[in-house]
């Protein structure tokens, strides 16, 4: 795993926990040597986990629209940042980028880019391992959505398993390294007789 891209939200949340977690995953990405591909913006998590790995010496990537970039939300300090046309073209992007994706606690954009590159692997598109930095339980919610998915027939449990949730960001690093994509197709056989 050489790069690893990022999701995380533009706010920091109310819990303090969410911006001391995102700083200790962003140090821990550096001191492995890993790249760190994110949204580019200096705004909440999303600056805080660029920061962290900016101060242990890592390799930081910010890709971000051209009107994100014009607004002024790009952080000033990263490595190295491409401008896109549009939100499509830069998810785009981010996703050639990765080895695998971590999502931290976020809102809707979070939700959007997470939930994608799980279609995409549930559709064998790629077959990149897809995490959550798990702070606070905060992505508890989505995997009983996920649970309820299955139960109701409309997901596998081998797709819904794909998320990893960890707390700890080198347990989480770790598990990612392990991880092997489902061989099962996404439709279910219905039931006959
Ligand atoms: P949200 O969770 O709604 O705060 O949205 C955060 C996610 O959407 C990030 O992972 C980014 O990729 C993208 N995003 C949201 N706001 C910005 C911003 N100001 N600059 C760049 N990307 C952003």
């Amino acid at each position: 795993m050489r790069s690893l891209t990022i999701f995380c939200g533009s706010n920091f949340g109310t819990d303090p926990r969410y911006a001391e977690d995102a700083k200790a995953l962003g140090r821990e990405i550096a001191r492995r040597g890993i790249r760190l591909v994110y949204g580019g913006s200096a705004k909440g998590l999303m600056g805080v986990i660029a920061e962290s790995a900016l101060a242990e010496g890592g390799e930081v990537v910010g890709v971000i629209t051209r009107l994100l970039h014009d607004l002024g939300h790009m952080h000033p300090g990263l490595s190295r940042y491409e401008v896109t046309d549009d939100m499509r073209s830069r998810k785009a992007r981010m996703s050639e980028m990765a080895d695998a994706f971590i999502a931290l606690p976020g809102g809707l954009g979070t939700f959007e880019e997470l939930l994608e590159v799980m279609t995409l692997t549930q559709l064998g598109e790629h077959s990149k391992g897809v995490a959550c930095l798990n702070t606070a339980n905060f992505f508890a919610p989505l995997r009983s959505l996920f649970e309820h998915g299955v139960k109701e027939g409309f997901m596998k449990a081998e797709h819904s398993q794909m998320l990893l949730l960890e707390e700890n960001p080198g347990a989480l690093l770790d598990a990612l390294e392990r991880w092997q994509a489902p061989v099962v197709t996404k439709w279910i056989e219905p039931v006959t007789g």
